[in-house]
């Protein structure tokens, strides 16, 4: 038996490793399934403390940041909350965290881009991000020097930087509209014989990274929480945590129920809410303005894996588990009331999720006791850049969405740059 083997949910077969789709056609989401069966953390660094449960069969040892899941104290207080874990991911060096881009999109480059390295596959990744993921697959692949197409909206670009000086194996192609144009365009050019694309929700590697938050939270908590609490766009990380939840259960060590999902959505961007609510109306129209004045648009995202099986309204459905719109002037707050607190600097992203945390505890939707997960999707960068140096990551080449040669120019832009 091999480490772990990649089958549809539906008909159980097998699956190629790297594939994004049952070969049968069957509209799910693939799933692994791994040959340990218990939770046993390694003696490695970073997110490869979970290797038994990432689909890889090696390491990319350099630069690589775990969750650090630690009891709260002062914002558990203020909320009255007695069994209240943070799930921190970000830099926050007296806490031992260490993920370098700030954000729990960490946990999906590293196992992505070595499932790469061990098929020895040289085809150039192409990722299309509102900015922390493309900030997550920069890190990693500055460090293992494989070739990285970058398609990033516009207004995005500040958000790319990195610790690395040479930064030679990113081609950054930005793009005159929003995330929907560049995750288009990107598709559009990842279809093309030489490159891959990272398959988004599909991604088991991408999956099971950020499963990991919920299983770093099980060790320090030593039982399954009864909540989970995050900030989504996709739902990915939902989806990721309901699918950690349930190997959880089947080592058998950590109790035998489902945590309730509570997922944080940002007002009035907020397509999941509408999709979950059954008002199929608003599926897919969602306010032309979006994602603009969104207190973090790398919440936004038009069409998320909601309905397919294995997506987010079975997570939903199979723990529970609740939807909350929140508005601006609540993750405001909540992000001021949690940084003074606990005594760091969070994303935007992750307010929104502290906001969600607020609002439940004041409806009582949850109980004082409960024992409950706050994932802090990102965090301390207002902290590395007190500490470090980093380098603006400089656009290739600029785009417009509605250029039907764009793809063709990135194409050719990227044949050029790492002559291929
Ligand atoms: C991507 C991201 C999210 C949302 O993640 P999902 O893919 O929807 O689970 C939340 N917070 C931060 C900081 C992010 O970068």
């Amino acid at each position: 038996m091999h480490k772990y083997s990649v089958r549809c949910p539906i008909c159980d077969e097998v699956q190629d490793s790297m594939s994004l789709a049952c070969s049968k056609g069957h509209d799910a989401l693939l799933r692994t399934s791994y040959e340990a069966s218990q939770l046993i953390p390694k003696d490695l660094p970073g997110i490869w403390k979970f290797y038994d449960w990432l689909p890889v069969e090696g390491i990319i040892r350099e630069g690589t940041g775990n969750t650090v899941t630690y009891k709260s104290e002062a914002f558990a207080r203020e909320l009255g909350l007695s069994d209240l874990y943070i799930a921190y991911n970000g830099y926050w060096p007296e806490k031992h965290a260490s993920m370098m881009t700030c954000t729990f999109k960490d946990l999906e480059a590293y196992p992505t881009m070595q499932t790469l390295l061990e098929r020895k596959d040289n085809r150039i990744m192409v990722v299309a991000s509102a900015g922390n993921t493309a900030r997550a697959f920069a890190h990693v692949c500055c460090i293992t020097g494989q070739p990285l197409l970058l398609v990033v909206p516009e207004k995005s670009a500040h958000r790319l930087w990195t610790l690395h000086e040479d930064t030679s194996p990113i081609c950054l192609v930005t793009v005159e509209g929003d995330y929907y144009n560049a995750i288009e365009l990107a598709s559009n050019v990842a279809s093309k014989e030489g490159f891959v694309s990272e398959g988004g929700a599909k991604n088991v590697a991408r999956r099971d990274g950020m499963g990991t938050v919920m299983l770093d939270a099980v060790l320090t908590m030593k039982k399954l929480p009864m909540h989970y609490f995050q900030a989504v766009g996709s739902g990915t990380g939902g989806i990721s945590a309901w699918e950690a939840a349930i190997r959880l259960i089947r080592d058998g060590c950590f109790g035998n129920v489902l945590p309730q999902l509570h997922l944080a959505q940002n007002l009035p961007c907020a397509p999941l809410i509408s999709m979950w609510s059954g008002n199929i109306a608003t599926k897919g129209t969602v306010d032309e303005k979006c994602p603009k004045d969104m207190y973090d648009d790398v919440l936004f995202n038009r069409k998320p894996p909601f309905s397919i099986v294995g997506g987010v309204r079975d997570a939903l459905q199979a723990t529970g588990g609740r939807i909350y719109g929140i508005d601006n002037a609540a993750a405001a707050h909540a992000q001021q009331l949690f940084e003074e607190l606990e005594e760091i600097d969070i994303n935007p992203a992750a307010a929104v999720a502290v906001a969600a945390l607020m609002e439940a505890v004041k409806k009582g939707t949850i109980g004082k006791n409960d024992s409950i997960v706050l994932n802090i999707t990102g965090g301390g960068m207002e902290r590395l850049r007190r500490d470090h140096n980093l380098y603006p990551i400089i656009p290739d080449m600029r785009v417009s969405a509605h250029d039907p040669e764009a793809e063709f120019k990135i194409a050719e832009k990227v044949a050029e740059k790492f002559q291929r």
